[in-house]
């Protein structure tokens, strides 16, 4: 161990000149400084044939003895999984990965693994989700997982650059929250100082608040819900994509949700071809609306065949599937029953029963919910009163509405729901980096 370790070198001048996917047949007889990991060597005679991975890609790595007696014997050290860097000349090559190869004339040994992962880190076989998480930081040095973040990694920056470019500005609201933003899910106590706070459950009401001055807002950030859920769509901390605008109402929101769709998963299909090859899946097609269904008319529809339901029901996963009769895709259902939603969906001014709000949904799961809200102080607080909440407690909140607030809208949508469906993993935990859930709080 000590002797493997005396042997380790130091990064000292050497910086990269490429990543392993720069360069192709055409880069025949270039300088490179490449770095990786080791994926596999492999010895015929006294040549060792390396295959280098860094976050890019793989390259072929070919040590001849010829080169050198020191590099050669240092080859001879190097074993699956280890850090290396390596300085040399690249050329062309039929029969290697992408028709180049490297011969190094320097090899620098940076990191050598005391023991090897739990699974085969290049290997074709998937192990089991549970044993990938518990060491999720090596798991993710698998190819076809990088390729699932590098997909969430075009997915985010799409939905930044397509606001943007709509006008919105980025904020960032408490995470650290003296109530709950609204009823219903529940909140993970923390101790703030000597007083009892929680974790924020959603940025909603200082989004609200935030469009009285900036008019378009976006927030990309953690949400945290405490539900003892047991499925394979919730996670305890999750990201949510968060979205308000003022002089609009819930027509426009569902308008720009669907069109911020359409942008990000055509972005990501134009930039990640790579990515859904190794992950083994057709980049989506997003063509024609989606649907805008009423919740009166999956209600009828239910109660026409039969289906248990009581006007103002949530709707469940197995209601919807039974309403879309095997229709696949994304859909809205809007004009839920005010009761069903939260106190700040505005209520329909000729028919208070049924509110402006709507979620959006890709087969029977729930991607996003959002709506008109309440922008008028006294409604609000009677709304609250009529959830069952005090307004006490959203004291600070209704201060605000007190000085007046502009028509707004808004949706609040799942980042890792919307990667499920974008990347076709059935288990939300897929495209979370290093999930909570209520039997998982490390790594
Ligand atoms: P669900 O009914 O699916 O639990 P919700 O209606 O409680 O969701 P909202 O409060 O409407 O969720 O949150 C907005 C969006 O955030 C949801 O449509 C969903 O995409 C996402 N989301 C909410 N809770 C979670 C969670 N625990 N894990 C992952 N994503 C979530
Ligand atoms: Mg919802």
């Amino acid at each position: 161990m000590e002797a493997a370790k005396s042997a380790l070198e130091d990064l000292g001048s050497w910086r990269r000149t490429h990543y392993s996917t720069d360069l192709s047949p055409g880069s025949d007889g270039e300088e490179v400084i490449l770095f990786g990991i080791v994926a596999s060597v492999r010895r015929q005679g006294a040549i060792s044939f390396l295959i280098l991975s860094d976050c890019k890609g793989l390259i072929q790595i070919v040590i001849d003895p010829k080169v050198g007696q020191d590099i050669a014997q240092k080859a001879r050290r190097l074993r699956r999984y280890s850090f290396i860097g390596i300085k040399g000349r690249a050329r062309a090559m039929d029969k290697a990965p992408r028709g180049v190869e490297v011969a190094p004339t320097e090899l620098k040994i940076l990191a050598i693994p005391s023991k090897d992962p739990p699974f085969d880190m290049f290997g074709r076989r998937v192990p089991s989700l549970e044993k990938r998480l518990d060491i999720r930081a090596v798991d993710m040095r698998r190819p076809q997982v990088k390729a699932l973040f590098k997909i969430r990694d075009s997915v985010v920056r799409g939905i930044r650059a397509f606001l943007c470019e709509r006008g919105f500005m980025e904020v960032n609201t408490p995470k650290l929250i003296s109530s709950a933003t609204e009823g219903g899910s529940a909140l993970f106590p923390i101790l703030y100082y000597d007083k009892e706070a929680f974790l924020a459950q959603s940025p909603q009401l200082y989004k609200e608040q935030l469009v009285g001055s900036f008019e378009r807002v976006y927030e990309i950030g953690p949400i945290f819900r405490a539900e003892r859920f047991s499925t394979d769509r919730h996670l305890s901390e999750s990201t949510s994509v968060d979205v308000e605008m003022a002089y609009v109402d819930y027509n426009d929101a569902m308008d720009l949700l669907e069109e911020l769709i359409k942008y990000v998963v055509r972005r990501s299909s134009e930039e990640c071809g790579e990515e859904f090859k190794l992950i083994g899946v057709e980049p989506m097609a997003l063509n024609g609306a989606f649907e805008r269904l009423s919740y009166g008319e999956i209600f009828e529809d239910l109660r026409e065949r039969g289906v248990p339901i009581s006007w103002g029901d949530d709707l469940s996963a197995a209601q919807i599937r039974s309403a879309l009769e095997g229709r696949g895709g994304f859909f809205f259902v809007k004009d839920w029953p005010t009761r069903s939603k939260a106190f700040y969906i505005k209520p329909k001014r000729d028919d208070p029963k049924i509110c402006e709000g709507f979620d959006l949904f890709f087969g029977s799961m729930e991607i996003a919910s959002g709506g008109t809200r309440v922008d008028s102080g006294e409604l609000l607080r009677s709304r609250l009163i009529e959830s069952g909440l005090n307004p006490i407690s959203f004291k600070y909140h209704l201060d605000v509405f007190d000085y007046g607030m502009p028509p707004h809208a808004g949706f609040g949508m799942g980042l890792e729901r919307l990667l499920m469906v974008i990347t076709r993993r059935e288990n939300i935990r897929e495209v979370a980096f290093f999930p909570r859930d209520p039997s998982r709080l490390v790594p």
